[in-house]
Protein backbone atom coordinates (compact mmCIF):
# COMPACT_ATOMS: atom_id res chain seq x y z
CA UNK A 1 0.00 0.00 0.00
CA UNK A 2 1.49 3.43 -1.02
CA UNK A 3 0.18 6.40 0.97
CA UNK A 4 0.62 10.00 -1.87
CA UNK A 5 1.03 13.42 -0.71
CA UNK A 6 1.58 12.49 3.06
CA UNK A 7 2.89 15.86 5.20
CA UNK A 8 4.73 13.70 7.84
CA UNK A 9 4.92 15.44 11.02
CA UNK A 10 8.43 13.87 12.90
CA UNK A 11 10.83 15.87 15.63
CA UNK A 12 9.10 19.25 14.94
CA UNK A 13 9.63 19.29 11.26
CA UNK A 14 7.43 18.73 8.67
CA UNK A 15 8.45 16.31 5.68
CA UNK A 16 6.62 16.35 2.21
CA UNK A 17 6.73 12.70 0.96
CA UNK A 18 5.48 9.23 0.26
CA UNK A 19 4.98 6.51 2.22
CA UNK A 20 4.94 2.52 1.18
CA UNK A 21 3.67 0.27 3.19
CA UNK A 22 4.75 -3.81 2.81
CA UNK A 23 2.48 -6.86 3.29
CA UNK A 24 3.59 -7.10 6.78
CA UNK A 25 2.72 -3.67 7.54
CA UNK A 26 5.99 -2.44 8.08
CA UNK A 27 7.40 1.40 6.43
CA UNK A 28 9.65 -0.08 3.50
CA UNK A 29 10.11 3.06 2.05
CA UNK A 30 9.69 7.09 2.86
CA UNK A 31 10.81 9.04 -0.12
CA UNK A 32 9.10 11.75 -2.73
CA UNK A 33 7.27 10.67 -5.18
CA UNK A 34 7.61 6.73 -4.74
CA UNK A 35 6.19 4.72 -8.34
CA UNK A 36 5.46 1.41 -7.52
CA UNK A 37 2.42 -0.80 -8.84
CA UNK A 38 0.59 -0.79 -5.99
CA UNK A 39 -2.40 0.09 -4.22
CA UNK A 40 -2.60 3.82 -3.58
CA UNK A 41 -4.35 6.19 -1.65
CA UNK A 42 -3.59 9.93 -1.84
CA UNK A 43 -3.45 11.57 1.15
CA UNK A 44 -3.34 15.21 -0.83
CA UNK A 45 -0.98 16.54 1.79
CA UNK A 46 -2.54 15.96 5.13
CA UNK A 47 -0.70 15.74 8.18
CA UNK A 48 0.60 12.33 9.07
CA UNK A 49 1.13 11.70 12.60
CA UNK A 50 3.20 8.97 14.74
CA UNK A 51 0.16 6.89 15.98
CA UNK A 52 -1.65 8.54 18.65
CA UNK A 53 -0.96 7.00 21.67
CA UNK A 54 -3.78 7.02 24.63
CA UNK A 55 -2.07 6.24 27.82
CA UNK A 56 -5.26 6.17 30.22
CA UNK A 57 -8.32 4.07 29.36
CA UNK A 58 -10.70 1.96 31.18
CA UNK A 59 -11.98 -0.94 28.44
CA UNK A 60 -13.92 -2.33 31.13
CA UNK A 61 -12.59 -6.03 31.02
CA UNK A 62 -14.95 -8.42 32.30
CA UNK A 63 -17.98 -5.63 32.36
CA UNK A 64 -18.61 -6.34 28.44
CA UNK A 65 -21.97 -4.14 29.28
CA UNK A 66 -19.64 -1.13 29.30
CA UNK A 67 -16.98 -1.73 27.15
CA UNK A 68 -14.83 -4.71 25.62
CA UNK A 69 -11.75 -4.82 24.19
CA UNK A 70 -13.46 -5.07 20.79
CA UNK A 71 -15.84 -2.30 21.03
CA UNK A 72 -12.72 -0.19 23.01
CA UNK A 73 -10.51 -0.79 19.63
CA UNK A 74 -12.93 0.32 17.31
CA UNK A 75 -13.49 3.34 18.79
CA UNK A 76 -10.08 3.96 19.23
CA UNK A 77 -9.69 3.46 15.52
CA UNK A 78 -12.47 5.77 15.00
CA UNK A 79 -10.82 8.56 17.14
CA UNK A 80 -7.34 8.20 15.28
CA UNK A 81 -5.85 6.47 18.36
CA UNK A 82 -3.67 3.61 17.41
CA UNK A 83 -1.88 2.53 21.28
CA UNK A 84 -3.91 2.61 24.33
CA UNK A 85 -3.02 1.46 27.82
CA UNK A 86 -6.01 -0.32 29.58
CA UNK A 87 -6.52 0.08 33.74
CA UNK A 88 -6.24 -2.53 36.15
CA UNK A 89 -9.56 -1.08 38.11
CA UNK A 90 -11.64 -4.14 37.18
CA UNK A 91 -13.64 -6.52 38.55
CA UNK A 92 -11.68 -8.37 40.37
CA UNK A 93 -8.99 -5.95 40.19
CA UNK A 94 -5.60 -6.95 38.00
CA UNK A 95 -3.47 -7.10 41.03
CA UNK A 96 -1.97 -10.84 40.51
CA UNK A 97 0.08 -12.48 37.68
CA UNK A 98 -2.34 -14.99 36.64
CA UNK A 99 -4.93 -11.86 36.42
CA UNK A 100 -2.65 -9.81 34.48
CA UNK A 101 -1.84 -12.89 32.16
CA UNK A 102 -5.58 -13.90 31.63
CA UNK A 103 -6.22 -10.23 31.07
CA UNK A 104 -3.41 -9.84 28.20
CA UNK A 105 -4.32 -12.63 26.36
CA UNK A 106 -8.32 -11.90 25.89
CA UNK A 107 -6.57 -8.36 24.90
CA UNK A 108 -4.84 -9.48 22.51
CA UNK A 109 -7.52 -12.12 21.05
CA UNK A 110 -9.84 -9.59 20.81
CA UNK A 111 -8.05 -5.67 19.84
CA UNK A 112 -8.00 -4.14 16.94
CA UNK A 113 -5.36 -1.72 18.08
CA UNK A 114 -2.22 -2.12 20.19
CA UNK A 115 -3.36 -2.39 23.90
CA UNK A 116 -1.42 -2.84 26.79
CA UNK A 117 -1.99 -3.07 30.38
CA UNK A 118 -0.92 -1.55 33.34
CA UNK A 119 -0.68 -3.36 37.16
CA UNK A 120 -2.68 -2.75 39.99
CA UNK A 121 -0.71 -2.45 43.02
CA UNK A 122 -2.11 -2.59 46.66
CA UNK A 123 -0.22 -2.73 50.22
CA UNK A 124 0.40 -6.03 49.85
CA UNK A 125 1.94 -6.81 45.83
CA UNK A 126 3.47 -4.23 45.79
CA UNK A 127 7.29 -6.01 44.81
CA UNK A 128 5.55 -8.07 42.49
CA UNK A 129 7.38 -7.57 38.64
CA UNK A 130 5.06 -7.94 35.88
CA UNK A 131 7.42 -7.86 32.73
CA UNK A 132 4.56 -7.13 30.35
CA UNK A 133 2.78 -4.56 31.93
CA UNK A 134 3.70 -1.37 30.88
CA UNK A 135 3.73 0.32 34.20
CA UNK A 136 2.31 -0.17 37.85
CA UNK A 137 -1.08 1.92 38.47
CA UNK A 138 -1.82 3.28 42.17
CA UNK A 139 -4.86 4.73 43.09
CA UNK A 140 -4.68 6.94 46.41
CA UNK A 141 -8.24 6.90 46.88
CA UNK A 142 -10.72 3.69 46.75
CA UNK A 143 -11.22 2.18 43.30
CA UNK A 144 -12.00 -1.75 42.76
CA UNK A 145 -11.82 -4.24 46.03
CA UNK A 146 -7.80 -3.59 47.44
CA UNK A 147 -6.57 -1.56 44.73
CA UNK A 148 -5.83 1.29 46.97
CA UNK A 149 -3.06 2.38 49.18
CA UNK A 150 -5.23 3.50 52.50
CA UNK A 151 -1.89 3.80 54.11
CA UNK A 152 0.32 6.48 52.98
CA UNK A 153 3.35 5.61 55.32
CA UNK A 154 3.90 2.32 52.99
CA UNK A 155 4.42 4.68 49.75
CA UNK A 156 8.16 5.41 50.87
CA UNK A 157 8.58 1.60 50.12
CA UNK A 158 5.93 1.06 46.92
CA UNK A 159 7.63 4.00 45.34
CA UNK A 160 11.57 3.16 45.97
CA UNK A 161 11.70 0.57 43.32
CA UNK A 162 12.79 0.75 39.43
CA UNK A 163 9.45 0.47 38.11
CA UNK A 164 7.14 3.24 35.80
CA UNK A 165 4.14 4.03 38.46
CA UNK A 166 0.66 5.61 37.10
CA UNK A 167 -0.51 7.66 40.30
CA UNK A 168 -4.36 8.53 40.20
CA UNK A 169 -3.84 11.32 42.90
CA UNK A 170 -6.52 12.38 45.47
CA UNK A 171 -6.28 12.34 48.81
CA UNK A 172 -8.55 10.09 50.78
CA UNK A 173 -8.49 12.40 54.02
CA UNK A 174 -9.35 15.26 52.26
CA UNK A 175 -12.46 13.65 50.45
CA UNK A 176 -13.49 11.96 53.58
CA UNK A 177 -13.48 15.08 55.35
CA UNK A 178 -15.46 17.07 52.67
CA UNK A 179 -17.97 14.24 52.22
CA UNK A 180 -19.02 14.85 56.33
CA UNK A 181 -19.23 18.83 54.87
CA UNK A 182 -21.13 18.59 51.77
CA UNK A 183 -24.18 16.21 51.25
CA UNK A 184 -24.28 15.45 47.75
CA UNK A 185 -27.56 17.27 46.77
CA UNK A 186 -26.05 18.87 43.27
CA UNK A 187 -23.42 18.28 41.24
CA UNK A 188 -21.12 21.10 42.18
CA UNK A 189 -21.18 18.70 45.57
CA UNK A 190 -19.00 16.36 44.19
CA UNK A 191 -16.85 19.27 42.75
CA UNK A 192 -16.76 20.28 46.57
CA UNK A 193 -16.17 17.03 48.11
CA UNK A 194 -12.98 16.35 45.94
CA UNK A 195 -12.12 19.89 45.82
CA UNK A 196 -8.61 21.03 44.67
CA UNK A 197 -7.34 20.58 48.16
CA UNK A 198 -7.40 16.98 47.78
CA UNK A 199 -5.42 17.07 44.33
CA UNK A 200 -2.82 19.11 45.98
CA UNK A 201 -2.37 17.04 49.16
CA UNK A 202 -2.19 14.23 47.14
CA UNK A 203 0.45 15.27 44.96
CA UNK A 204 2.20 16.70 48.26
CA UNK A 205 2.54 13.77 49.77
CA UNK A 206 3.62 12.14 47.08
CA UNK A 207 6.72 14.50 46.39
CA UNK A 208 7.30 14.04 50.22
CA UNK A 209 8.14 10.41 49.58
CA UNK A 210 9.91 11.14 46.45
CA UNK A 211 12.22 13.27 48.29
CA UNK A 212 13.76 10.86 50.76
CA UNK A 213 14.08 8.57 48.03
CA UNK A 214 15.86 10.66 45.89
CA UNK A 215 18.57 10.99 48.89
CA UNK A 216 19.01 7.48 49.12
CA UNK A 217 19.65 7.36 45.51
CA UNK A 218 19.46 3.82 45.64
CA UNK A 219 16.61 3.00 43.26
CA UNK A 220 15.01 5.36 40.19
CA UNK A 221 11.26 5.16 40.12
CA UNK A 222 9.23 7.29 37.36
CA UNK A 223 6.04 8.57 38.44
CA UNK A 224 3.58 10.11 36.21
CA UNK A 225 0.86 11.62 37.87
CA UNK A 226 -2.74 11.17 36.28
CA UNK A 227 -4.94 13.92 34.97
CA UNK A 228 -3.80 16.48 36.88
CA UNK A 229 -6.61 19.26 36.88
CA UNK A 230 -5.36 21.79 39.03
CA UNK A 231 -2.71 25.13 39.09
CA UNK A 232 -1.78 24.21 41.83
CA UNK A 233 -0.70 20.70 42.05
CA UNK A 234 0.78 21.57 38.46
CA UNK A 235 3.26 24.52 40.12
CA UNK A 236 4.14 21.87 42.65
CA UNK A 237 4.90 19.52 40.51
CA UNK A 238 6.72 21.31 38.40
CA UNK A 239 9.08 22.69 41.58
CA UNK A 240 9.69 19.23 42.54
CA UNK A 241 11.36 17.94 38.75
CA UNK A 242 13.49 20.66 39.43
CA UNK A 243 14.75 19.53 42.26
CA UNK A 244 14.68 15.68 42.34
CA UNK A 245 18.14 14.25 40.67
CA UNK A 246 17.37 10.76 40.56
CA UNK A 247 13.34 10.73 40.17
CA UNK A 248 11.56 11.51 36.61
CA UNK A 249 7.82 13.00 37.15
CA UNK A 250 5.59 13.05 34.11
CA UNK A 251 2.30 14.68 33.81
CA UNK A 252 -0.72 14.05 32.09
CA UNK A 253 -3.91 15.90 31.30
CA UNK A 254 -7.43 14.93 29.88
CA UNK A 255 -8.91 17.15 27.26
CA UNK A 256 -12.54 17.56 29.85
CA UNK A 257 -10.27 19.20 32.28
CA UNK A 258 -8.93 21.41 29.60
CA UNK A 259 -12.54 22.48 28.44
CA UNK A 260 -14.63 22.01 31.36
CA UNK A 261 -15.21 23.62 33.98
CA UNK A 262 -17.35 24.29 37.54
CA UNK A 263 -19.75 26.80 36.06
CA UNK A 264 -20.88 23.83 33.69
CA UNK A 265 -21.62 21.66 36.05
CA UNK A 266 -25.25 21.98 37.07
CA UNK A 267 -25.67 22.06 32.73
CA UNK A 268 -23.45 19.03 32.40
CA UNK A 269 -24.85 16.81 35.21
CA UNK A 270 -23.67 13.72 34.86
CA UNK A 271 -22.15 13.95 32.13
CA UNK A 272 -19.37 16.29 34.19
CA UNK A 273 -19.15 13.59 36.20
CA UNK A 274 -15.60 12.05 37.10
CA UNK A 275 -12.79 12.26 38.49
CA UNK A 276 -10.85 14.44 39.68
CA UNK A 277 -13.91 16.83 39.38
CA UNK A 278 -14.39 19.92 37.13
CA UNK A 279 -12.06 22.77 38.72
CA UNK A 280 -11.79 26.18 37.46
CA UNK A 281 -11.64 27.91 34.37
CA UNK A 282 -8.04 29.26 35.59
CA UNK A 283 -6.87 25.98 35.89
CA UNK A 284 -8.36 25.07 32.08
CA UNK A 285 -6.08 27.98 31.17
CA UNK A 286 -3.01 26.62 33.65
CA UNK A 287 -3.42 23.08 31.57
CA UNK A 288 -2.89 24.71 27.88
CA UNK A 289 0.06 27.00 29.25
CA UNK A 290 1.77 23.79 30.64
CA UNK A 291 1.18 22.41 27.46
CA UNK A 292 3.14 24.98 25.67
CA UNK A 293 6.01 24.95 28.32
CA UNK A 294 6.56 21.13 28.43
CA UNK A 295 4.74 21.16 32.08
CA UNK A 296 2.57 18.80 30.83
CA UNK A 297 3.80 15.93 29.32
CA UNK A 298 0.96 13.87 27.65
CA UNK A 299 -2.79 14.29 26.95
CA UNK A 300 -4.85 11.24 27.31
CA UNK A 301 -8.70 10.82 27.43
CA UNK A 302 -9.30 8.57 30.67
CA UNK A 303 -11.82 6.96 28.87
CA UNK A 304 -14.09 5.81 30.99
CA UNK A 305 -17.59 4.49 29.64
CA UNK A 306 -20.62 3.74 31.62
CA UNK A 307 -24.16 2.55 30.93
CA UNK A 308 -26.18 5.63 29.25
CA UNK A 309 -28.88 4.81 32.37
CA UNK A 310 -25.99 5.00 34.93
CA UNK A 311 -25.06 8.44 34.12
CA UNK A 312 -28.67 9.96 33.84
CA UNK A 313 -28.86 8.39 37.30
CA UNK A 314 -29.39 11.87 40.15
CA UNK A 315 -25.76 12.40 41.75
CA UNK A 316 -25.32 10.43 44.41
CA UNK A 317 -26.51 7.33 42.04
CA UNK A 318 -24.21 8.57 38.87
CA UNK A 319 -21.01 7.20 38.42
CA UNK A 320 -18.04 9.18 37.34
CA UNK A 321 -16.29 9.02 34.28
CA UNK A 322 -16.78 9.71 30.37
CA UNK A 323 -15.85 7.78 27.48
CA UNK A 324 -13.37 9.79 25.73
CA UNK A 325 -10.96 7.85 23.21
CA UNK A 326 -13.49 8.99 20.19
CA UNK A 327 -12.53 13.14 21.31
CA UNK A 328 -9.38 13.28 22.39
CA UNK A 329 -7.51 13.80 19.54
CA UNK A 330 -10.30 16.14 17.90
CA UNK A 331 -10.30 18.16 20.79
CA UNK A 332 -6.80 18.70 20.92
CA UNK A 333 -6.19 19.54 17.02
CA UNK A 334 -9.52 21.94 17.69
CA UNK A 335 -6.79 23.40 20.32
CA UNK A 336 -4.52 23.48 17.73
CA UNK A 337 -7.04 25.59 15.11
CA UNK A 338 -8.10 28.18 18.06
CA UNK A 339 -3.98 28.63 17.58
CA UNK A 340 -3.62 28.04 21.57
CA UNK A 341 -1.28 25.17 20.77
CA UNK A 342 0.46 24.38 17.65
CA UNK A 343 0.68 21.16 15.52
CA UNK A 344 4.11 20.17 17.15
CA UNK A 345 2.63 20.51 20.86
CA UNK A 346 -0.07 18.50 19.80
CA UNK A 347 2.35 16.05 18.20
CA UNK A 348 4.06 15.91 20.89
CA UNK A 349 1.51 15.56 23.95
CA UNK A 350 -0.40 12.69 22.12
CA UNK A 351 2.04 10.84 19.82
CA UNK A 352 5.80 11.55 20.89
CA UNK A 353 5.79 12.02 24.77
CA UNK A 354 3.51 9.34 25.71
CA UNK A 355 5.86 7.08 23.13
CA UNK A 356 9.05 7.57 24.95
CA UNK A 357 7.75 7.44 28.60
CA UNK A 358 5.42 4.18 28.12
CA UNK A 359 8.79 2.97 25.42
CA UNK A 360 5.99 2.33 22.66
CA UNK A 361 7.69 2.22 19.26
CA UNK A 362 5.39 4.33 17.09
CA UNK A 363 8.36 6.26 15.03
CA UNK A 364 7.51 7.07 10.94
CA UNK A 365 10.76 5.32 10.11
CA UNK A 366 11.58 2.51 7.45
CA UNK A 367 11.11 -0.97 9.30
CA UNK A 368 9.02 -0.18 11.54
CA UNK A 369 5.33 -1.15 11.33
CA UNK A 370 2.91 1.44 10.20
CA UNK A 371 1.28 2.75 13.06
CA UNK A 372 0.39 6.16 11.43
CA UNK A 373 -2.52 8.98 12.80
CA UNK A 374 -3.61 10.90 9.22
CA UNK A 375 -5.32 13.84 10.23
CA UNK A 376 -7.22 17.01 7.84
CA UNK A 377 -6.55 20.33 10.16
CA UNK A 378 -8.51 21.92 8.46
CA UNK A 379 -12.19 19.79 8.11
CA UNK A 380 -14.29 20.82 10.69
CA UNK A 381 -17.51 18.64 11.95
CA UNK A 382 -19.83 18.39 14.89
CA UNK A 383 -18.86 15.75 17.50
CA UNK A 384 -21.70 12.99 17.37
CA UNK A 385 -22.31 10.83 20.35
CA UNK A 386 -23.97 8.10 18.54
CA UNK A 387 -22.25 8.04 16.30
CA UNK A 388 -19.52 6.56 18.68
CA UNK A 389 -17.82 2.90 18.39
CA UNK A 390 -17.56 2.62 21.94
CA UNK A 391 -20.71 1.48 23.69
CA UNK A 392 -21.04 4.42 26.19
CA UNK A 393 -22.53 6.99 23.35
CA UNK A 394 -22.67 9.77 25.25
CA UNK A 395 -20.24 13.27 25.89
CA UNK A 396 -19.78 16.18 27.48
CA UNK A 397 -19.15 17.65 23.80
CA UNK A 398 -21.88 16.28 22.42
CA UNK A 399 -22.97 18.42 19.11
CA UNK A 400 -19.32 21.07 19.43
CA UNK A 401 -18.36 21.80 16.43
CA UNK A 402 -14.73 21.26 16.08
CA UNK A 403 -12.13 21.79 13.68
CA UNK A 404 -9.25 19.19 13.16
CA UNK A 405 -10.53 15.73 12.30
CA UNK A 406 -8.91 12.08 11.61
CA UNK A 407 -8.97 10.88 8.49
CA UNK A 408 -7.72 7.23 8.45
CA UNK A 409 -5.90 5.39 11.36
CA UNK A 410 -3.36 2.79 10.46
CA UNK A 411 -3.09 0.42 12.81
CA UNK A 412 0.51 -2.77 12.02
CA UNK A 413 0.29 -1.62 8.75
CA UNK A 414 -3.82 -1.77 8.00
CA UNK A 415 -5.70 0.96 6.82
CA UNK A 416 -9.28 2.16 8.62
CA UNK A 417 -11.37 4.96 7.58
CA UNK A 418 -11.38 7.05 10.70
CA UNK A 419 -15.42 8.66 10.93
CA UNK A 420 -17.87 9.27 13.51
CA UNK A 421 -18.31 12.90 12.85
CA UNK A 422 -21.01 15.01 10.63
CA UNK A 423 -19.32 16.55 8.37
ZN1 LIG B 1 -8.78 6.47 34.95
Amino acid sequence: MLLKNCKIVKDSKIIKGDILIDDNGRIKKIAKDIKVDDESIDIKNCFVLPGVVDAHVHFRYGEGEKEDFLSGSLAAINGGVCFAIDMPNNKPPITTKDLFYKKLEDCKRYSKINIFLNFGVTENNYLEIIKDAKAYKIFMVKSVGDLFIEDYSKLKDILNQNKLFCIHAEHKDIIKENMEKYPLNSWIDHCKIRDEKSEVEAVKEVIKNLKVIDKLNDKKPHIHFCHISTKKALYLIKKARQELKNIKITVEATPHHIYLNKKMAEELKGFGKFNPPLRDKEDNIALIKGIINKDVDIIASDHAPHLLEDKLKDVKNCPSGIPGIETILPLTLNLVNKNLISLFDATRVLSENPAKIFNINNKIEEGNLANLTIVDLKKEGKIDAELFKSKAKFSPFNKWEVKGLPIYTVVNGYIYEAYGYEY
